[in-house]
């Protein structure tokens, strides 16, 4: 992330058509065109003199760093649209079609505890408000299918089976 002084910050969020949670927070700065297209795309700001993208700075600043290897998906659709909490961190498309991407090594958080992708529908968000910022908490659906089905004296045992064939997913990378 770009490092902003004060001012530009400001700046930034004045260009910023900041709604509710749910609703689209359109970038009123410049954009840039869309790809074989005219029509425009991803909003951009200058700082530093160095051309800064929009809706990945908004995330960064409210949601924290985009792990590396991934993209921000906009899953609102408006690529004009810089609120964190319809913005999601996934692998390329190709990736996510093939369904063989390796884990991105490096990156932060792209499997839960269990091993299990931290992408597409397998992720249970949550957003939060807190005042000014907005934090969007990210869950494994898989872990709590599996949390389900431990309840109760036989999921006791289902759950002693499971562990003992559990080899724990290799954590590479980033410490944070
Ligand atoms: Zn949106
Ligand atoms: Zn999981």
């Amino acid at each position: 992330m770009p490092m902003l002084d004060e001012e530009t910050k400001s700046y930034f969020w004045t260009l910023v058509d900041k709604q509710g949670v749910g609703e689209c927070w359109n970038w009123n700065g410049k954009r840039m065109p869309l790809k074989n297209s005219k029509k425009p795309g991803y909003g951009t700001f200058s700082a530093n003199g160095k051309t800064c993208v929009a809706h990945r700075y908004a995330y960064q600043a409210l949601v924290g760093r985009i792990p590396d290897g991934l993209v921000l998906d906009h899953t609102c659709r408006n690529h004009g649209c810089v609120n964190p909490a319809h913005l999601e961190p996934v692998t390329n498309k190709e990736n996510i079609l093939r369904g063989t991407a390796p884990p991105a090594k490096n990156a932060a958080k792209t499997h839960c505890k269990h091993g299990h992708p931290l992408i597409g529908e397998n992720i249970k968000r949550r957003v939060r408000v807190f005042g000014n910022s907005v934090t969007i908490e990210r869950s494994c659906l898989a872990c709590r299918k599996l949390r389900k089905s431990w309840e109760g004296d036989k999921g006791k045992l289902r759950k002693a089976a499971y562990y003992s064939n559990f080899v724990p997913h290799e954590r590479v990378g980033h410490d944070k």
